[in-house]
């Protein structure tokens, strides 16, 4: 089974920088041991005006037999015969998505480390598959490319038998895809789309699956119109997992919907009380009180969880003590707006290193989080709904476990003192909840205990002596040396592949 993907170029921009790209020299042919075999990668063209790089997966189906994995749909065993001679070592699917993902990791993630400009640059580029099982023929492989930015999309049915055209076709099609993208683009939707094509997904799905189709449908996935049919298939209609992702999808677009309003109301209500009493406004107050609880754990590298509209990363990259800044959010729109604010595109290179933004989701463990000095969580608890609060302590302290997590949230009880607020309302229409003194400490301390950290309180804001202070703060230090960070050895974005 293979692919190939080429692109043309000119002696000034040559069409071999697509070796850089995918992390392979056009002058060699390399092979990598997969879990299903061998996967081989070498160029049948390689001049400054075409280059084209082949992606070859030699399966062993006698391996694939053994590893459980020569299964039918559905995972039960096919008869012994149809075992062995099956499509899986000659058609491209699932496995060569596999093989698709780890042979070119660096270029599905978008990274060079030699040509840091490469990744972001659409390039003509011409993705060919001659053998593609697609259930659902050429039509469903029109609909789902058509919506992808290729400016063509072929999709030849592959005649059963060549001498007998009475026969009918095949499910196989003669796949080419013509356009100008981003490799890592093109690349991160043939891994997604190969096995919901094939729709017999070789191996047993797990839950980070869930994270992987996210990640790889980062950027199309949610706005496709075919997005239910491709999180179904690709989960391999286990539907606990599907409506998980449908709804991790729905709150991208949620949040991408209303992202900007977040900062208007919450300055609102800040400016409500703090015109006269208060020079100085409650979210700059805020940011002062966790910069200086990051200065004093001697916090080099920061993660900022749900960043919002970025204005804390914008304060912590003016402290040069802070040499590692990531901003997280799960808006693209406030990341957006973040880059902006930022001017992330006109930075200079030293100070474009120190920050990255990632969007992402806190109610799901990411391998990227793992390995920080601290983790900031900056007025974003109370805007996850109570039941899913768990998965992000898990998230934040269980996997990521960072030294030090500073986390800020309003105190409800000092809602009575705001003048514009109507008793019992909450600051945010997007707040979940919002917590007295006593909650908040009772939460957590619960998370000091299960997790090994020590956690201490900062009011900010005026310490009322009735009601406390107008947003609460926790800061928790890990209580060992040791970190579950440590046992992850995916190297970090940004490190050489
Ligand atoms: N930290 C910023 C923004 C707070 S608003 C500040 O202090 O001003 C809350 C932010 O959390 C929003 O930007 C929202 O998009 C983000 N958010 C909410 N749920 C999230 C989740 N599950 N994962 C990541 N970010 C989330």
């Amino acid at each position: 089974m293979f692919l190939t993907v080429g692109t043309t170029g000119t002696p000034e921009k040559p069409a071999t920088d697509l070796g850089f790209l995918l992390h392979k020299h056009p002058g060699r042919s390399q092979a990598f041991s997969t879990s299903h075999g061998t996967a081989h990668v070498l160029y049948p063209e390689a001049t400054a005006e075409r280059c084209t790089a082949a992606l070859l997966l030699e399966v062993d189906p006698v391996a694939l037999v053994r590893r459980g994995q020569g299964k039918g749909r559905g995972g039960a065993p096919d008869a012994a015969l149809a075992q062995y001679v099956n499509d899986r070592p000659y058609a491209a699917s699932s496995l060569l998505a596999v093989a698709l993902g780890s042979v070119f990791r660096s270029a599905l993630q978008g990274r060079c480390t030699a040509r840091p400009e490469l990744p972001e640059q659409p390039l003509p580029l011409r993705v060919e598959i001659p053998a593609l099982p697609a259930r659902g023929g050429a039509e469903l492989v029109h609909r789902l490319f058509g919506p992808l930015g290729w400016a063509s999309v072929t999709a030849e049915p592959v005649p059963l038998d060549e001498h007998f055209p009475e026969w009918g076709d095949s499910r196989y099609v003669r796949l080419v895809l013509e356009g100008e993208l981003r490799l890592a683009d093109a690349l991160r939707q043939l891994y997604v789309l190969l096995p919901v094509l094939d729709d017999a997904k070789h191996y047993w799905v797990a839950p980070d699956e869930v994270d992987k189709l996210l990640r790889a449908g980062d950027g199309w996935l949610a706005g496709h119109p075919e997005h239910r049919l491709i999180t179904a298939r690709y989960l391999s209609r286990r539907w606990g997992l599907t409506r998980d992702a449908m709804e991790r999808l729905e709150l991208v677009r949620l949040a991408e919907a209303d992202g900007s309003e977040v900062e208007d109301i919450d300055n609102a209500v800040d400016e409500g009380q703090d015109t006269e009493e208060r020079p100085v406004p409650l979210a700059e107050r805020r940011r002062e009180a966790i910069l200086a609880a990051l200065r004093e754990a001697g916090a080099r590298r920061v993660l900022d969880l749900g960043c919002g509209q970025g204005q804390l990363v914008q304060a912590l990259l003016k402290d040069l003590a802070f040499t590692e800044i990531v901003g997280v959010d799960v808006s693209m729109k406030a990341l957006s707006v973040a880059a902006k604010r930022l001017r992330l595109d006109r930075m200079g290179e030293r100070q474009s290193s120190r920050v990255r933004l990632l969007q992402g989701s806190l109610a799901y463990t990411d391998k990227r989080l793992a390995g920080y000095d601290a983790a900031v969580l900056s007025e974003v608890i109370e805007h996850l709904d109570l039941p899913r609060l768990p998965a992000l302590e898990y998230a934040v302290f269980g996997s990521a476990r960072p030294r030090t997590v500073v986390v800020t949230t309003p105190n409800v009880e000092c809602n009575v003192r705001w003048e514009s607020l109507p008793a019992g309302h909450v600051r945010h229409r997007d707040h979940r909840f919002e917590w007295t003194r006593e909650e908040f400490r009772t939460w957590s301390a619960g998370i000091a205990e299960r997790y090994g950290y020590a956690v201490a309180y900062v009011p900010v804001g005026e310490d009322d002596p009735e009601v406390g202070p107008p947003t609460q703060m926790a800061v928790f230090t890990t209580l060992t040396a040791d970190t579950t960070a440590a046992t992850d050895t995916t190297p970090k974005e940004g490190e050489a592949a």
